[in-house]
């Protein structure tokens, strides 16, 4: 395993079985984290991204593939075996924090918890401690203790569940996005927070997403999935001025600019989306692609080196490099 890398995913897959067939969820990822960096991952709702996130955490049991964790395959040990050495080290912050908190529990109860789950030798008293020293870290004033989550906002209690995956001193954070539910003038608070606690602790973030405005501000990387599969991936300054693979381009192309001098023309998808159950060996963004042709139909283009640190997955890249 590269010393530069916190985790190296090859060829991970995810399938679910259904009634129709085998759904294809993640299909044959692959790529690498760096340490303290963040790679964002990016694509429409149902490409796989929440269920990639997911799998890394076992919270899904993989159904194929690696994923080397400090030189351990965290992919293949025994569910009990992760649980036991790994969990507290991989974290995750969902979009709704709402969800997973007990309403009957107080701010501070709700961050002692997984503390107290974690640290069986601690007392009471520095369980407390510790809770307050994770309220603080993330913003959340003494005063809000006693309070319940139904008596805070969508970007509090989103602190509350950063407070809580932070408390087991996590290095590697899956944010599954986090900042989807909440308002705009919040989510560039807890994005801000997000990226201080990085700096502070050396973090290294997972950070998913359908929003590209979003995680152009956070990113290192970016990944773009597509129905279960990665298509692209370079660094974030470059998808976003040198984007290669049609979906690519076309997702972008979705992002509002703020400037009525601009002309923005959107490239708007045609076609039907193509089934990920059982599906054919070929391009899976064929029946949309405005540049498709009877190789994408036939074969399945795979992720490859196109241009230095920048992956895409399309039969014609070279065509699409500007
Ligand atoms: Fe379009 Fe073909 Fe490239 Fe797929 S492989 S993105 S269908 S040009």
């Amino acid at each position: 395993m590269d010393s530069k890398n916190l985790l190296e995913v090859k060829n991970l897959k995810k399938y679910f079985q259904t009634p129709r067939g085998l759904l294809h969820a993640v299909d044959n990822v692959t790529f690498n984290i760096e340490k303290g960096k963040t790679i964002g991952i990016v694509g429409e709702s149902g490409c796989g991204k929440s269920t990639l996130g997911k799998t890394l955490m076992r919270l899904h049991q993989p159904t194929a593939g690696e994923v080397m964790f400090k030189d351990a395959d965290i992919a293949n040990i025994p569910l009990k075996e992760f649980k036991k050495k790994y969990r507290a080290n991989i974290q995750m912050i969902f979009q709704d924090p709402y969800a997973s908190l007990d309403p009957r529990m107080s701010i501070l109860q709700l961050i002692e918890e997984p503390i107290k789950v974690n640290n069986k030798s601690l007392s009471k008293a520095q369980v407390t401690e510790k809770a307050r020293e994770m309220m603080e870290l993330v913003g959340l004033a003494k005063r809000l203790e006693g309070a319940y989550p139904h008596e805070l906002d969508g970007g509090r209690r989103q602190r509350i569940g950063i407070a809580r995956a932070l408390s087991l001193n996590p290095e590697f954070i899956v944010c599954d996005e986090p900042v989807s539910a909440l308002d705009v003038s919040i989510q560039a608070q807890v994005l801000n927070l997000l990226q201080d606690l990085q700096e502070q602790r050396g973090l290294t973030y997972m950070f998913i997403t359908h929003d590209m405005s979003v995680v152009k501000h956070i990113s290192d990387d970016i990944a773009v999935m597509y129905l279960g599969q990665m298509i692209e991936k370079c660094s974030a300054d470059r998808i976003f001025r040198d984007t290669i693979h049609p979906y690519s381009q076309a997702l972008l192309s979705a992002i509002p600019i703020p400037n009525v001098h601009v002309k923005h023309e959107r490239m708007v998808l045609k076609g039907e989306l193509t089934s990920p159950i059982d599906p054919k060996p070929c391009c899976r963004f064929a029946a949309r692609c405005p540049y498709a042709t009877d190789k994408c139909l036939a074969e399945e283009p795979k992720l490859r080196e196109i241009l230095p640190n920048h992956q895409v997955a399309c039969h014609f890249a070279e065509k699409f490099v500007k």
